[in-house]
This record gives C-alpha cells, sequence and structure tokens, in this order.
C-alpha cells in the first residue's frame, strides 16, 4: 500500500508507468502475506517489483510503449515474470520505455514521456527509463529493464540507480519482444548492488525455451559482496581504453566523476592499466546498421493480421499492411524499419550489414584482448549527465552518438554494470560502468560494491 500510494502521489508528475493494477498488487501482496505468515517465504515474496512493458505478462496489457500494440494482452508470461510470480513478488506494475526499446531518453514512447525524479525538466534516460525511474522514485524495490546497447546501464546512470546487462544468454529471452535478437538482454535496476545480486540470482540460468540461452552454471552472486567484505578489491586489475577518454563531446564533471571513481577503486586495491580498444571509433555505426537490420525482421510481424492494431480504413490487403504500419509505428520505430530493410536489401547487404558484422568481429576482439591483461574494463556510462526533455529528440545522430560508450558492450556480449558514482553541478547523477568478461557478473558485483 505505502508503494502504491506513493505512486497515486507522484506518478502524475513522473510518468513512471503504463500500466498500474492497484487491485491485482493488492491481491498479490495478501497472497504474499500468507506465505510469509505460514514462513514459507523465498527471497522476493512481497517485494514489489516493476517490469519494463516490453516483458509478456498474461493477462496484462503489454504495449512496448507502442500504439501497435496497444491494447495487446499475452497469454502466457515471459520466463523472468514466471520467476517473480514462483517467489509471490508483487508485480506492481508496467513500466514505460522507448518503442519498441528504440531510444536513449524515453522519449519516443507513443504515450508519453517519463521524468527524471531528480530534476523532473530532464529525461530520465532510456530506454528503460520507466524502469529506473520507478526504483528512483522509491515507487518499487526494484525493476526489470533490457538492454539492446545501453538501455539498463544509462538510465540507471542518469537516474541515480544501479543497473546490470548480463552476459548475452545469462537471462532468458522468452517472452520478452525482440528489438535486436542478438543484442537483446534481460537484467536488473536496483537501488544498490545487493539487490542487484539477488535480482540477477532469480533472473539467471538456462532456459530450454530461449535457444540462445547459456546452459552456464549460476554462482550465488551474493559471494562478490562477501568476497568484497573479506578482500575488498585486492588482486583485481581494471583496464581505462585510452580510446574513450580521447573521445569528443565529454563533460567535463563527466571527467572529475570517472577520475575520482578511478581514485576509488585505486584505493580498494584495484591495480589500474591502461588498455586499448583501438575499433571503438566504429561502434556506433556498426550497431546502428545491425540493431536496425534485426529489428527490421522482428518487426515485420505487427502487420495488423495476427495481433495488434489493424486499420479498418483499406481497400486491399496492401493497404492495409501499409496503414497499420505507418499509424501504428512512431517516427522513430520507422526510422529504424528503413534503414534495416535498405542494409538487408540485395545489393546492399554486403555494404552494409555484412561489413557492420565484420567490424563486430573486431570489436568482440579487441574485447578479447583487452580482457587477457585486465578483469575489469572502466568508462564512463554516459558522456554528459541526464539531458532537458526535448534537447536531442529532433537531432537522432546525436541521440545515437550517446551511447558511445555502451554499445560495445552488447556486440560484444560482455556483460556491463553502470553504479552511481557522482552528481552533477546541476544535481544530476553520474555513473560509472565497469565491464567484464564473459559469465563473470561476479567481479561486477564485486567491484561496484566498492561504490556502496
Ligand atoms: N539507444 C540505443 C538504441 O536506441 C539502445 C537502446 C536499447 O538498449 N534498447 O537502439
Amino acid at each position: 500500500r505505502a508503494f502504491l500510494d506513493r505512486i497515486d502521489k507522484y506518478d502524475n508528475t513522473i510518468s513512471a508507468f503504463i500500466t498500474v493494477d492497484r487491485d491485482l498488487a493488492l491481491e498479490q501482496a495478501q497472497q504474499a502475506d500468507r506465505i510469509i505468515a505460514k514462513g514459507e517465504n523465498q527471497a522476493f515474496t512481497g517485494i514489489p517489483v516493476a517490469l519494463k512493458d516490453v516483458l509478456c505478462t498474461k493477462g496484462v496489457k503489454t504495449t512496448c510503449a507502442s500504439k501497435i500494440l496497444e491494447n495487446f494482452v499475452p497469454q502466457y508470461d515471459a520466463t523472468v515474470v514466471e520467476k517473480f510470480k514462483a517467489q509471490d513478488a508483487v508485480l506492481i506494475g508496467k513500466a514505460n520505455m522507448d518503442e519498441f526499446a528504440m531510444g536513449s531518453s524515453t522519449e519516443n514512447s507513443a504515450f508519453f514521456v517519463t521524468r527524471n525524479p531528480w530534476n523532473t525538466d530532464y529525461v530520465p534516460g532510456g530506454s528503460s527509463g520507466g524502469s529506473a525511474a520507478a526504483v528512483a522514485a522509491r515507487f518499487c524495490s526494484g525493476a526489470v529493464g533490457t538492454d539492446t546497447g545501453g538501455s539498463i546501464r544509462q538510465p540507471a546512470s542518469h537516474c541515480g540507480v544501479v543497473g546490470l546487462k548480463p552476459t548475452y544468454g545469462r537471462v532468458s529471452r522468452f517472452g520478452v519482444v525482440a528489438y535486436a535478437s542478438s543484442l537483446d538482454q534481460v537484467g536488473p535496476i536496483t537501488r544498490d548492488v545487493t539487490d542487484t545480486a539477488m535480482m540477477l540470482n532469480l533472473m539467471g540460468g538456462h532456459d530450454p525455451k530461449d535457444s540462445t540461452s547459456a546452459p552456464e552454471p549460476m554462482p550465488d552472486f551474493l559471494k562478490g559482496i562477501a568476497l568484497f567484505k573479506e578482500q575488498g578489491l585486492s588482486g583485481m586489475t581494471a583496464g581505462i581504453p585510452k580510446e574513450f577518454l580521447s573521445l569528443e563531446g565529454i563533460d567535463p564533471e563527466v571527467k572529475t566523476m570517472f577520475e575520482n571513481a578511478r581514485k576509488t577503486l585505486e584505493g580498494l586495491g584495484v591495480d589500474i592499466k591502461e588498455i586499448s580498444l583501438p575499433h571503438t571509433n566504429y561502434a556506433v555505426a556498426a550497431y546502428y546498421i545491425i540493431a536496425p537490420c534485426e529489428a527490421s525482421a522482428n518487426l515485420a510481424r505487427f502487420d495488423g493480421v495476427r495481433y495488434g492494431v489493424r486499420d479498418m480504413d483499406a481497400n486491399d490487403i496492401m493497404e492495409m499492411y501499409k496503414k497499420t504500419k505507418s499509424k501504428g509505428f512512431g517516427l522513430e520505430v520507422q526510422r529504424r524499419i528503413i534503414i534495416g530493410t535498405y542494409s538487408l536489401s540485395s545489393g546492399y547487404y554486403d555494404a552494409y550489414y555484412g561489413r557492420a558484422s565484420q567490424v563486430r568481429a573486431l570489436i568482440m576482439d579487441d574485447f578479447k584482448r583487452a580482457f587477457e591483461s585486465c578483469d575489469i574494463i572502466l568508462s564512463p556510462v554516459a558522456p554528459t549527465p541526464a539531458f532537458k526533455i526535448g534537447e536531442k529528440i529532433e537531432d537522432p545522430l546525436t541521440m545515437y552518438l550517446s551511447d558511445i560508450f555502451t554499445l560495445s558492450c552488447n556486440l560484444a556480449g560482455v556483460p556491463g554494470i553502470s553504479v552511481p558514482a557522482g552528481i552533477s553541478s546541476t544535481g544530476l547523477p553520474m555513473g560509472l560502468q565497469m565491464m567484464a568478461r564473459h559469465f563473470d557478473e561476479m567481479s561486477l558485483i564485486r567491484a561496484g560494491y566498492g561504490f556502496e
């Protein structure tokens, strides 16, 4: 009730949620109460958790913040949702996002803009902006987001909370509406690193329903915190890619935050060295070909025939397809579909998608080589603190460039965390990004705990 009352009071301003079913949440809470009374509670029994509206929830609207799915009610739960239900968590609401997770500010939602709880003139980041704002505004204890090119880490950074993108394949994508299938990962957004470890413990693990989910063993990620308490971070080596700091357009306050974070880690026993990720400059270009290509294939299913909105005002099927897609998809989604279909069309495939895939392989090699000499890689999450609502939305290229620090992590498939590491003079939080080897989220939990 306390969380729901807070939502009633403040979500008119923040607009973190697309759907909150008060009665359903209270019913789940009462059920949890009965289980707790019997002493049969598990880690998440009764804990209020928000879900990005890209995760399918049985019987509860799942819109992807798109008009085309405005009234879509799935008939099954995503695997991650099932896991929370199995422990009787309270699924308090479905959080706003950029339409189909395309964006960095949550301004691409077809319904409304979410505001940053630290200063409501600013964006919360995106695309999981509703999830991050809900955690920051204390509308829930934790939230689930998805990250294709930074969509968990960047909003976490802008909202002063913790966000973790697990290794590709660590968390099941079954029941998560696909954006770019080779890059998408589901992960937690929480108040602190302990909660992140607990959420990952629950969410991770092999799922036979997702063919890209990894049969990798799941350690208890709380061990990372125990390890920190015993040994601090001694024995750990961190690399700072020299290419990152020479990039243009990094806010001086982000640089200061990064410098301070480096000193904090050094103080905790980390050995810091300079490393190189030579293909950094090509990450944005490669990502913004690969992601739209995959998106154009994934979004082909929204044709007005099988589910979602259908435009009824057409004379034949081609016209119905056209009208449905033109009215149902927002401008950014249409832009990506056009870039994607163009880059995949015959005669252009080799020059665009083929080329971008080759660059991706080089970026993966960069990471492999870098991790031969360090355990974690450090960078800011974003080149600036949160920007003002409306500031970048007319200029997609500037918006894309702000993803420079987060994209390569998805292209390489490695895990990455964002931890709050400073506040700008304008009162906005800034996050530090740490990345680790495939399936070594433990090091991120351990090092992240150093910032608590
Ligand atoms: N901002 C990036 C994009 O628009 C990443 C989004 C995401 O991670 N879902 O594609």
